[in-house]
């Protein structure tokens, strides 16, 4: 017996400084982590539980070659697209209810990413109550740099996350700002839904999330742990 359609490849982004390939199995996205985002967006950063949304493991763009940084395109249905750059966990090894001391054990390494956002469409989903999967869920929405092994950069939990849209600097922050560090996230998620390798997990944006249009090169940097960059088609 065969399958009724042609199978896909299994997305997967490059590890940096050889030629394995780490597969993507799901992507998680944590929302409000980083209180100067949360007040712009216009709630009190008063450290409520974390919550979640996720993008399809297809929406990954690979961003591994800053020299030819690949197209994003410009989604449709939406005149607000915005830039979220975040620090990317990629999972290593699976577990539910992962303890605390334990969640690093977890984590194989980590990227620089971004969590593209149909703004208008989050804001409208928000006002009625109704699901943002279309605000953020969507083709091509989470282009991401290459995964570099803990082996190799340990855990990054200090360090500039910069991202630059036509070389002007939009959003600069520091990984020590997260509301919920990276081990608490990993605690929390594995306590809601079982991890698994090839997981990963977009753990927020600082502040500076903003408009991008066609033909703008977005530059994003996570200090220690490495860069993407991409141009909007
Ligand atoms: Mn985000």
């Amino acid at each position: 017996m065969g399958y009724v359609v042609p199978i896909w490849s299994i997305p997967a982004l490059p590890v940096a400084g050889g030629a394995d390939l780490f597969p993507v199995r799901r992507i998680y996205c944590v929302g409000r982590n980083y209180a100067a985002h949360v007040r712009a967006m216009g709630f009190d950063p008063d450290r409520e539980p974390p919550f979640f949304f996720s993008k399809p493991a297809d929406a990954i763009v690979v961003c591994a070659d800053p020299a030819a940084p690949p197209a994003v395109a410009y989604p449709p249905a939406t005149s607000n697209f915005h830039h979220e750059m975040e620090l990317v966990v990629a999972i290593g090894k699976g577990g539910a209810d992962i303890k605390l001391e334990a969640a690093t054990d977890h984590i194989f390494g980590y990227a620089a990413g971004l969590d593209m956002t149909r703004r208008d469409l989050q804001f409208a989903a928000r006002d009625k109550g109704r699901p943002w999967d279309m605000s953020k869920g969507f083709d091509q929405s989470a282009p991401c740099g290459p995964i570099a092994p803990v082996a190799r950069i340990g855990h990054p939990a200090r360090g500039r996350i910069e991202l630059k849209v036509n070389g002007q600097t939009r959003q600069k922050a520091d990984l020590g700002e997260l509301i919920w560090n990276v081990p608490e996230t990993v605690a929390y998620l594995s306590g809601l839904v079982r991890l698994e390798p090839g997981d990963l997990i977009y753990t927020g944006t600082p502040e500076g999330v903003g408009p991008v249009v066609r033909g703008d090169l977005l530059e994003g940097e996570v200090e220690g742990v490495g860069r993407l960059s991409c141009r909007i088609a």
